[in-house]
């Protein structure tokens, strides 16, 4: 005897189109939280867990963005009394 209670996920999705409709998740409710069921995609622990993820992924990326542009500052600060030429030998030089 089966006595397995199925859940269903609670989530309502937006339905695609021009005027905003929303139909119930198709998907097994599998994880409960606070009383309430959620399919693995809707997962409100697992959602929030990417968006912080996303945050620290666009923090590093905002760090690495913000070291491209002092690099760039600091390289324009040092050639800005070199003369092309010179760069241009060096950089020759460096090959
Ligand atoms: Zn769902």
């Amino acid at each position: 005897m089966n006595t397995k209670i199925h859940h269903k996920c609670k989530v309502q999705v937006r339905n695609e189109g021009m005027w905003p409709s929303y139909h119930p998740c198709k998907f097994k409710g599998i994880i409960e939280r606070d009383g309430e069921w959620y399919c693995k995609k809707h997962d409100p622990v697992a959602i929030k867990e990417k968006y912080e993820q996303q945050d620290k992924l666009d923090e590093e990326e905002y760090k690495r963005k913000d070291e491209q542009w002092q690099r760039d500052i600091a390289m324009n600060h040092y050639c800005k009394n070199l003369t092309t030429e010179y760069m241009e030998t060096h950089q020759a030089k460096t090959k």
